[in-house]
């Protein structure tokens, strides 16, 4: 406990405070022991209430007007208890806060802080009438007016180029064994470069799912999609790998937040409800179509409606009768799973000082 600063120790205990509260409010379940895998991160902050944090250069006349032609913004952040670090990425205003999470992901290690901002949704959307959403494994997101949302094809690069890599080095020595029992050079590299990789595939997947959530989240008002059973079709071996690699559950997940910040409502459709074997024209049922039908035919002879299988399912989820119909309930906290709650309050002056600051 001596090597670390004692914050470390102090918001892991705060956030142990956190998570069993909401245990015991019902709102999540029971806190278990971080994985290793999940991700190193921990979290420090300042104790005397928010700092700025400037991006300014400091030279010998004094410092440089941000914006100015002569600026050029340091690449420094000064973390408390840590120290000063060298940046990547420059920062792109100031910025007041007071808790900062450390996080690595292979060998990249990042900050992340937390800043006081409003976010004003959109004054209108385009489109105020519920609009379906159907997720899938070919097209990731068909939504009810035609609209398709492809899963990004890079990642199936990326992928292919993992599995490539893994074969590879399929005979490297890279576990300890009883005759070596340290961890040799190349076996370290392996790990790190494999790390590397799963990161980049991770990161293709976020900046997707965030893109897709936000742009729907603005253009339409009135949003319905479907109560995935996500455990039974990763049970499903076939579907499973394709599935859990989407992140149709983060999809959704991302919706429901979001509602909150773009004036959405998000709506479950029930998973009894027959979207993809209903007609969207007539309401006849098509029990004899199979999981393998790409396209849609209505069973009634004298409709004959034929179309696109995930836009028919779109479109049917958009005009559910009410029963099958509930509101989506958003989590309470709208951060993504690292990120820690924001630190409520320290000490007088630090509240004082944080009234004072602005962001910028
Ligand atoms: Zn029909």
């Amino acid at each position: 406990m001596n090597n670390l600063s004692s914050k470390v120790y102090q918001t892991a205990f705060m956030q142990l405070i956190t998570a069993y509260e909401r245990w015991f409010k019902g709102i999540s379940k029971r806190p278990t022991f971080k994985r290793k895998k999940d991700g190193d991160s921990f979290t420090v902050f300042h104790s005397n209430g928010v700092v700025l944090i400037r991006p300014e250069a400091l030279s010998k006349k004094g410092r440089k007007v941000f914006g100015s032609p002569q600026f050029q913004p340091l690449k420094k952040i000064k973390i408390p208890t840590l120290g000063t670090f060298r940046l990547k990425e420059p920062l792109d205003a100031n910025y007041a806060t007071q808790t900062f999470t450390i996080s690595r992901q292979g060998n990249k290690w990042f900050v992340s802080f937390i800043i006081r901002a409003e976010k004003l949704p959109p004054l209108s959307h385009e489109v105020v009438k519920p609009t379906g959403i159907d997720l899938g494994i070919i097209n990731f997101a068909t939504l009810s007016d035609g609209r398709i949302y492809e899963a990004p094809k890079p990642m199936n690069k990326a992928k292919h180029k993992l599995a490539k890599f893994q074969w590879r080095n399929r005979n490297k020595q890279l576990r300890r064994s009883a005759k070596s029992p340290t961890i040799s050079n190349r076996a370290k590299k392996f790990h790190q470069k494999l790390a590397n990789f799963h990161g980049n595939i991770a990161n293709i997947r976020h900046d997707f799912l965030h893109k897709t959530t936000t742009e729907i989240s603005r253009k339409y008002a009135h949003i319905r999609i479907e109560d995935l059973n996500v455990q039974g079709m990763i049970a499903n071996k076939k579907l499973s790998a394709a599935i859990s690699d989407l992140g149709f559950y983060e999809f959704r997940r991302q919706l429901e937040y979001k509602q909150t910040m773009y004036a959405t409502t998000v709506e479950i459709v029930d998973r009894w409800y027959p979207s993809s074997k209903r007609c969207s024209s007539c309401g006849t049922l098509n029990k004899n179509l199979k999981l393998s039908d790409r396209e849609f035919y209505c069973a009634n002879p004298s409709c004959g409606f034929r179309c696109d299988r995930d836009l028919n399912a779109a479109h049917n989820l958009s005009i559910a009768p009410a029963e099958f119909v509930r509101l989506a309930r958003p989590e309470i906290t709208p951060v993504d799973k690292k990120e820690p709650a924001p630190l409520e309050k320290s000490s007088k002056k630090g509240k004082k000082r944080e009234a004072d600051t602005k962001v910028v």
